[in-house]
């Protein structure tokens, strides 16, 4: 059995293109009225020197038509049931339509993995759907042009390790140190066109917490005044989403603040805090500043927005802030880290500067958490030292045993970056207890150094 991969998404945003692409052969119908591709098909496809079943779904209808959209979604779900992972494609020109996100919610609930492409995108078209695609929680978009055949390197990337543990499984291949990288080199090792790739994309960072927590005065300070408060000037109308700015020569990005637009007209105190505009910024984010009051301490919506990062699995940065005018300062301090440490386990070690916009105090510290942060965010490990790490993990404390057998965990290897997500293959994978799981997840974390990165695990079965 070679690796089987669906492609699903609403009609005409190019899943039979893409599938003509991969297969090599002009076998789909392609047309510009929704709907032609009804049928799914299945076709041999091929990228680079990986092969694979390639499985194009019935396009998804407009949800007018119930039986229809019942029809597809059995189709759909079928598909998804069978591959080992799904490719879920939009359009990035239209943008989101009611019907992907309809369907996004569909996918969602499979826990194989799931690759958003965003196409259309050649060129730099389609940089607006891009950004929106983030809002379906389906991860990191890839843009790809399937009619142009741009963005199938990334695809590529993404593909190779799946279909290296997809062989293993079957004993094709008996993996080798060499063919089991993730990527050819090795971790920390990164070339100089990665480096000055990674030093010119900017970090895409969020600031966001309770009205009053100090976020304005914070990303004044962090900004210089006049930048922020002044006249239209470059990106920072009313409108804008995103300021640029430098920090010891690293491009940063403060992406869609909430509030900051708002601010102009309305005072803080009438402020509510939405948590939907909220989500939203923390999902063009990459690294979450967490803005806490620290003359209040650490009140439920600031555990609620946590969690949302961590859900998100972007990169946590708290900011105890005020801190200026903070009594008690060992107490608070001790009170939010045991509080935060019982509340959010899965980002154990996540850092907690003390802050004052007011004062302009360690902001340089704030800055250099969130760098620092980032580039663990990022982490990238080859599938021999993952393989090695599980190794140990499972000798140290076996799998548990489940109606009288022991669960075995064959295989891992990383899918995925940012944050940084393990597939584990076992024998059984609706039954590996949660609390495993978790010992897992933390000595992963503590033998990489991944303090405070919510690290992904899904499971695959493998037998
Ligand atoms: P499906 O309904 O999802 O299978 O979509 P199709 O593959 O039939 O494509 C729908 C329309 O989008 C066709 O007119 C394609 O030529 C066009 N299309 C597909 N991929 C691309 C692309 O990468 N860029 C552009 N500009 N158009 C594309
Ligand atoms: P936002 O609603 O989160 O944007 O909060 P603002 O930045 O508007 O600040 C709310 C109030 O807290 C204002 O009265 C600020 O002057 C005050 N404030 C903000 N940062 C600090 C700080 O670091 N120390 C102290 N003592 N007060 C602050």
């Amino acid at each position: 059995m070679t690796l089987k991969v669906a492609i699903v998404g609403r009609p005409n945003v190019g899943k039979s293109t893409l599938f003509n692409r991969l297969v090599g052969r002009r076998v789909a119908l392609v047309d510009d009225t929704p709907g032609v591709t009804r049928d799914r098909r299945e076709g041999d496809g091929h990228l680079g020197d990986l092969d694979f079943t390639i499985i194009d779904t019935a396009g998804l209808e407009d949800v007018t038509d119930n039986s229809l959209e019942a029809r597809m979604r059995r189709q759909t779900e079928a598909a998804i049931r069978d591959a080992d992972i799904t490719l879920f494609v939009i359009d990035a020109r239209v943008g989101l339509t009611e019907t992907d996100r309809f369907f996004a919610a569909l996918v969602r609930r499979s826990d194989k993995p799931i690759l958003l492409l965003a196409n259309k995108a050649e060129g730099k078209a389609g940089a607006d759907g891009l950004m929106e695609s983030y809002e379906l929680g389906l991860g990191e978009p890839i843009a790809i042009s399937a009619e142009h055949g741009e963005g199938m390197a990334d695809l590529y990337q993404f593909l190779r390790p799946l279909w290296i543990a997809k062989r293993a499984e079957e004993g094709i291949v008996e993996p080798s140190e060499d063919d089991l990288d993730f990527d050819s080199d090795v971790e920390g090792d990164e070339t100089d066109e990665e480096a000055a790739y990674r030093a010119n994309k900017p970090i895409q960072m969020a600031i966001v917490g309770r009205p009053n927590a100090g976020k304005s005065t914070m990303i004044n300070a962090l900004l210089g005044e006049e930048r922020l408060l002044t006249g239209p000037e470059a990106g920072i109308t009313r409108d804008s989403i995103s300021v640029p700015f430098e920090f010891k020569g690293r491009k940063l990005k403060l992406v869609d603040t909430a509030g900051m637009r708002r601010k102009r007209g309305v005072t803080a105190k009438l402020e509510k805090l939405s948590v939907g505009e909220t989500l939203r910024s923390i999902r063009f984010a990459e690294i979450v500043v967490l803005v806490l009051d620290g003359t209040l301490g650490l009140e439920k919506q600031d555990l609620t927005l946590a969690s949302l990062v961590v859900q998100e699995g972007r990169g946590l940065v708290i900011a105890i802030n005020k801190w200026d005018a903070v009594k008690n300062k060992d107490e608070m301090m001790q009170d939010i880290k045991d509080r935060l440490q019982i509340s959010l386990p899965q980002v154990k070690g996540l850092p907690i500067i003390t802050t004052s916009g007011l004062a302009n105090r360690n902001l340089n510290t704030l800055l250099d958490a969130a760098l620092a942060l980032h580039a663990k965010w990022g982490f990238r490990v080859s599938t021999s030292k993952v393989n090695r790490w599980l190794g140990d993990a499972i000798e140290t404390h076996s799998p548990p045993m489940v109606s009288g057998r022991r669960l075995k965990i064959r295989y891992a290897t990383q899918i995925k970056q940012r944050p940084p997500t393990i597939a584990l293959f076992t024998t059984r994978p609706d039954e590996l207890p949660e609390s495993y799981m978790r010992y897992l997840i933390n000595s992963f974390r503590d033998t990489f150094g991944l303090e405070g990165v919510p690290v992904r695990v899904v499971l695959r079965k493998g037998d």
